[in-house]
């Protein structure tokens, strides 16, 4: 079975912490693809001030070189809020059940699973892979997470390519430690960007004057 990584966030913008985390998973379990999901109208996200038609254009220099990596810009296409279980429902629909879908958090979003609409549903069409995203704190699972942990999780890769959905599986990556909230602060600072995100992308910041 193909094994495609969804890798869903708001790309705001896209840094090398988000790429270096999809190659190292997708090279920890030989994934075939990853598809960069950018969410139009986040759920979980106050105010996402710069629009989805930038966030994806950043999204798109930044992986244009990477075989790899692709993007998929469905949520864009679909009106009120992007919930991360209509996305997979639908990629299901498109791809069928002959490939798995492993979907790609770091643990300061897997702590609040829980809180996501649907939340019980969303291995019934995916995996989960998590990282352990540093210079976040440490927080205890919610006894609900813990459960779900405790029920879905592998550590065998082999499990994951033979179920297209249905298995919770942590890589021990070595994530960078850069967000995108560090970086919306550095550029309305004027401080410079420069290696925590591919120079295309801050030509573009630049260009489109976004994050003053
Ligand atoms: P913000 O600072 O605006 O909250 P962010 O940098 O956390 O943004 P998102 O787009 O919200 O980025 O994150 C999308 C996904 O990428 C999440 O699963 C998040 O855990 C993961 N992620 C973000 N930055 C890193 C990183 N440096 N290393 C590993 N995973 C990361």
């Amino acid at each position: 079975m193909r094994l495609v990584g969804i890798f869903g966030g708001t790309f705001n913008p896209i840094h090398y912490g988000h790429l270096h985390m999809a190659q190292a998973l997708a090279d920890a379990l030989t994934m075939d693809e990853v598809k960069f999901i950018p969410s139009a109208n986040p759920p979980h996200k106050d105010h996402v001030t710069v629009a989805a038609e930038h966030r994806a254009a950043m999204i798109k220099l930044a992986i244009a070189k990477n075989p790899l990596f692709s993007i998929d810009e469905l949520e864009r296409n679909r009106a009120g809020v992007s919930y991360t279980i209509d996305t997979l429902i639908s990629l299901r629909q498109s791809l069928g059940k002959e490939t798995a879908l492993c979907l790609m958090m770091g643990s300061d979003v897997f702590i609040n699973l829980d809180t996501w609409h649907r939340w019980q549903e969303l291995l019934d069409y995916a995996h989960i892979i998590l990282v352990q995203r540093p210079g976040k704190p440490q927080q205890a699972l919610p006894n609900q997470l813990q459960t779900l942990m405790h029920d879905h999780y592998t550590e065998n890769r082999s499990e994951l390519s033979r179920n297209h959905a249905g298995l919770i599986n942590m890589q021990a990556i070595s994530a960078l430690d850069i967000s995108a909230t560090q970086i919306r602060a550095h550029l309305k600072h004027g401080l410079s960007v420069k290696h925590l995100l591919p120079e295309e992308v801050a030509i573009y910041i630049q260009q489109h004057h976004l994050y003053q």
